[in-house]
């Protein structure tokens, strides 16, 4: 009996679905040429013919050993092939519900036998075998079914005469080996079937992920789109900023320096003889005046920078260092600042916007300061054939939100107590950029911030 995997429904062998397994064909699961091939030498051998059939639709897939008796009589005749398939299906009908074997003549007087093929609970196909005799036959019925459907009497008796008789016991035996076959069939098409299914998933899997991987291919398009138009804004805005620098550098500072010097003054000459309040506005404004001031000046120096264009000379960085820490001198005293520095290389650059990038950023380290005493180290080292440089504090470092926008003119954190314009870091980053280097910070806010910046090894 031929019996495998018994758990698939049976809706795949009724109604448009007929011998289809999970929509596939019998047909497609099995090796039906290699199959002929190994009945044909069973034949051979055993004597015994052999029939596979699909089921329902019976269409005989193919059959070896035949006897003439069935190919030129029985089955030639229209008439007498239609009683052949009424045998037929009434031999595999019952097949899958009995579970079995299935021993039975045939119409036409000779004996069948059919074992079910078997794939997830569905009945596809029959493996049959017959066209024999159990008995010595009566020549007087085979005579006049001859001369029912119109035979020539004589040679079909011949044909008759050519049908073994065969032992039932041995005929069993014979069909027993086909069930065991009709097994082996079954769990061929089953696993062929799963094969064919997986490569189906495999296939819509790699659909799928094409689909993804365009889709992704779209959005990088559009997002290489926007960051173009993006930058070329930023360009755009880039420069307006730096043209406001130069004119307002240049036009403000006149009035500016000359408000903050008249309200020193104003200050001085009147200082006790007016209100309270009038004091306090007369400070203000010589703050305000003085911040701008600053920030001037830094515009000025920002400006001043984007026009440089002199050629490079061998800048040694250690002077550098000792130059900014005596311009910083009062601010080193009256913090206490411990300044520490690496041995520090030469690199070809601008000698004075070296001096101010380091100048900002030894500033900054020792303004933007914490509560313990207050470390700055300065240190350099060759990786990939520049200079990297930095300037580590002990402060109170950077949130990671601002750390890449303190890099922009004017832009500054918001911190109560600590003077700045925001126009440093911008400085020193255009410094960098200028002497064909990049810079960054590294900070866990509240354990310092260490700007590194790279540099051209010579
Ligand atoms: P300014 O110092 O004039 O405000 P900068 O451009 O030099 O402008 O710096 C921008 C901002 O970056 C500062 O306002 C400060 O908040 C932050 N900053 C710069 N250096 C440090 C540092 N070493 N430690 C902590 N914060 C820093």
């Amino acid at each position: 009996m031929a019996e495998v995997d018994d758990k698939g429904s049976e809706a795949a062998s009724v109604g448009g679905n007929a011998n289809r397994v999970e929509g596939h064909r019998f047909k497609d699961l099995v090796d039906l040429d290699a199959l002929e091939k190994i009945m044909e030498r069973f034949s051979l051998a055993t004597g015994f013919t052999t029939g596979l059939v699909s089921f329902p639709d019976q269409e005989l897939l193919f059959g070896t050993g035949w006897r003439d008796i069935c190919v030129k009589f029985h089955r030639a005749c229209p008439d007498s092939e239609v009683v052949c398939k009424q045998s037929n299906v009434a031999l595999t009908a019952q097949l899958r519900q009995q579970r079995t074997l299935n021993v039975r003549p045939c119409e036409h007087g000779l004996v069948d036998g059919a074992t079910p093929v078997i794939i997830r609970g569905v009945h596809v196909a029959s493996l049959a075998t017959g066209q024999c005799l159990f008995e010595e036959p009566d020549p007087e019925r085979f005579r006049a079914q001859a001369r029912q459907f119109g035979y020539d009497v004589e040679a079909y008796l011949a044909a008759l005469s050519e049908v073994p008789v065969v032992d039932e016991a041995r005929f069993k035996n014979g069909l027993s080996f086909l069930s065991d076959l009709a097994v082996m069939i079954g769990e061929l098409g089953l696993k062929n079937m799963k094969l064919m299914q997986s490569a189906g998933e495999l296939e819509e899997e790699v659909g799928r992920r094409r689909k993804v991987e365009q889709e992704l291919l779209d959005h990088q398009d559009h997002l290489e789109e926007l960051v173009e138009s993006r930058t070329a804004e930023l360009k755009r805005s880039n420069q307006d900023l730096e043209q406001f620098a130069r004119f307002a550098s240049h036009d403000l500072q006149e009035p500016v320096r000359m408000m903050a010097s008249f309200s020193e003054l104003l200050a001085r000459r009147y200082a006790g003889k007016l209100d309270e309040r009038a004091d306090h506005f007369i400070e203000h404004i010589t703050g305000g005046a003085n911040r701008i001031k600053g920030m001037l000046d830094g515009l000025l120096e920002y400006a001043r920078l984007t026009a440089a264009d002199q050629p490079a000379a061998s800048v040694d960085l250690a002077s550098v260092l000792n130059q900014a820490r005596d311009n910083l001198g009062l601010l080193i005293q009256e913090t206490g600042a411990r300044l520490t520095s690496d041995e520090l290389p030469e690199v070809p650059g601008q000698e004075s916007q070296l001096l101010l990038l380091m100048q900002n950023l030894l500033g900054n380290a020792i303004k933007f300061r914490g509560e313990a005493e207050t470390e700055v180290h300065v240190s350099a080292r060759r990786q990939d054939g520049e200079w990297v440089l930095s300037v580590r504090d002990n402060g109170i470092g950077i949130e990671p939100r601002y750390q890449q926008r303190i890099f922009n003119l004017f832009a500054r954190v918001d911190r109560d107590g600590y003077p700045g314009e925001g126009v440093g870091l911008a400085l020193c980053q255009r410094i960098v950029e200028l002497h064909g280097g990049s810079i960054r910070v590294e900070s866990e806010p509240g354990a310092g911030a260490e700007f590194l910046f790279t540099l051209p090894a010579g």
